[in-house]
């Protein structure tokens, strides 16, 4: 018997159990799917390109996507200690005070929001009135970017785009490079920053290679969950609160597994209803993303991974193309007519992208991948069957609203005219994956082609809809969920940071009962 039992040790998991424990009168328990995060490619900063479909990865894919060419859309998910944290980008965005003021959910304005962004962070810029030091989540600036990044910045800058030092700073439109959640050239996944420096508690229990099933009730009351460990079921109680950090594909998941969902859909899969909840699992949304790639004949780019000389170069000084994260610059622009906020964003790598990047590259190149910030289409996440081990179907109904595909036409075109600009254009000399000519009918099949998921699902347990205010399950009791499912529409920008500070509210509206003022937090740090 534990007061609080906790699914899921990724961004959000591991930020609650570390804040819940730091009262020692309570006890915790934190249940995660996958493995303890010791894979090295966890740590190493490139490393991750190697994590996709390990054991470490639940390998989803979505139904196939009428507007993708039927395409399976690979849908990466992280499965060990720090869930998606351990496997991600390392990109460190907030997003744009709009998206949290656009949730109209009360507690959770950009207001609200940012004294938490600030509680999370130490940021090796210093303190600044956008920015804190002494939280637990270490965000720098790139040790070793590749040679060619840069000149992404600049060719966007040529192209009209306005620099920008700092997206999460007073603008976030403009292009630059990325800060990033690591620490001396190492990753900061929300296990490293939160989770080990807690492990030591006696009040915090963190077991891994366990899976949960289902979630027990006694009437309407949550009470604990059932759970897998190594093909061994067992019961885990909870005195005051079971807590679902599963992430957007599996909170609905095990939510519906549960019971608790659309009628209908639970009776095809004969599961037991216990609240018919229609939005459990809808409003799915995301960023969906194109690319372009070239090959390029200067020898400069991440295929310097390759060479022994890198991995020596890392384990002496975590610095070089191991220390990199890919996708080292970017920024933000709006290509909508009228945008009031940026609506695009890229991501550019130096890095020849073969087969999805499944494939390993085998020659110089570049990738430049815009991304929707506000899509319209929305998607959702079912059941296969009633087998807790069945992946999930997941559609993202990219572009099932036309303005999203007219708005990433406008994306690529503006992603190839700063392609064409004399900074970037020697490393652009041969087109690899490009569309076949400028008209709307090439883009369009390019985008069908080349459009996959990058990687932040939300929405599924919405506020408003599925949780209330406090990320209680409404018509339920002493069950919540916390983490990127809860948000109703997805931030201007990468959701690692979002996800974490939605976590550290949550820790204090579940400790305290209410959030901290900006002022008790300041006293707290
Ligand atoms: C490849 C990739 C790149 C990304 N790049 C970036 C980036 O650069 N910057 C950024 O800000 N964001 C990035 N993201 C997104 C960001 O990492 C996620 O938005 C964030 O981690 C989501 O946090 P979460 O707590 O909602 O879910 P997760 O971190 O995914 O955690 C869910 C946890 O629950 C566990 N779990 C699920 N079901 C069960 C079950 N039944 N039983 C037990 N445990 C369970 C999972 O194994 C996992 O550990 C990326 C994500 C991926 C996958």
């Amino acid at each position: 018997m534990y007061d609080y039992v906790i699914v899921g040790a990724g961004s959000a998991g591991c930020v609650l159990a570390a804040r819940l424990s730091e009262d020692p009168d309570v006890s915790v328990l934190l249940l995660e799917a996958g493995p303890p995060d010791v894979n090295q490619n966890v740590h190493v900063p490139l490393g991750y390109l190697s994590l996709a479909r390990t054991e470490v990865d639940w390998d989803y894919n979505s139904a196939p996507e009428p507007n993708c060419d039927g395409r399976r859309i690979s849908l990466p998910r992280g499965k060990v200690l720090g869930g998606s944290s351990s496997t991600n980008a390392m990109i460190y965005i907030r997003g744009n005070r709009r998206d949290y003021d656009d949730w109209n959910a009360p507690g959770w304005s950009w207001d609200d929001l940012f004294p938490y962004f600030l509680k999370a962070e130490d940021n090796e810029r210093g303190a600044s009135e956008w920015h804190a030091v002494g939280g637990p989540l270490p965000v720098s600036d790139q040790r070793s970017a590749n040679a060619i990044s840069p000149a992404f910045v600049e060719a966007a800058v040529e192209a009209g785009l306005p620099r920008n030092e700092d997206f999460n700073g007073a603008e976030q439109d403009g292009v630059g490079m990325y800060q990033l959640t690591q620490r001396g050239g190492l990753r900061a996944s929300a296990a490293v920053s939160y989770l080990h420096p807690a492990g030591e508690r006696p009040n915090l229990t963190v077991m891994p290679y366990m899976h949960v099933n289902r979630i027990i009730f006694e009437g309407k009351r949550a009470v604990g969950v059932e759970a897998s460990q190594l093909g061994q079921a067992q019961e885990l109680r909870a005195e005051r609160e079971v807590i679902l950090c599963g992430g957007a594909y599996n909170s609905p998941k095990l939510l519906m597994l549960s019971g608790v969902g659309p009628a209908e859909h639970l009776a095809m899969r004969e599961i037991e209803l216990l609240l018919d909840q229609p939005a459990v699992g809808e409003n799915l949304g995301d960023h969906p993303a194109t690319y372009t790639v070239f090959t390029t004949p200067e020898p400069e780019s991440l295929l310097l991974a390759l060479e022994p000389a890198a991995m020596a170069e890392f384990e002496a000084s975590q610095t070089g193309p191991f220390a990199s994260n890919l996708a080292e610059s970017g920024g933000f622009a709006r290509v909508g007519a009228g945008a009031e906020a940026p609506d695009v964003q890229f991501h550019f790598a130096p890095i020849h992208i073969v087969e999805e990047g499944m494939g390993d590259p085998q020659a110089h190149g570049v990738w430049v991948s815009p991304c929707l910030l506000t899509a319209e289409s929305r998607g959702s996440v079912r059941l296969a069957s009633n087998d807790p081990t069945a992946k999930p179907i997941i559609r993202n109904a990219f572009y099932d609203a036309e303005a999203d595909m007219s708005r990433m036409i406008d994306a690529v075109r503006l992603a190839e005219e700063i392609c064409a600009q004399a900074s970037l254009e020697p490393y652009c000399a041969e087109p690899f994956t490009v569309p076949d000519d400028d008209s709307d009918d090439a883009l369009r099949a390019h985008i069908a082609r080349t459009t996959y998921e990058i990687y932040h699902p939300v929405g599924t347990c919405a506020i408003g809809s599925v949780v209330d205010s406090e990320l209680r399950v409404e018509g339920l009791e002493s069950l919540r969920v916390v983490d990127a499912s809860v948000m109703p529409t997805v931030p201007r920008g990468n959701t690692n940071a979002p996800t974490i500070a939605v976590a550290e509210r949550a820790a204090d509206l579940i400790r305290h009962g209410k959030a901290l003022a900006a002022g008790e937090l300041a006293a707290q740090a």
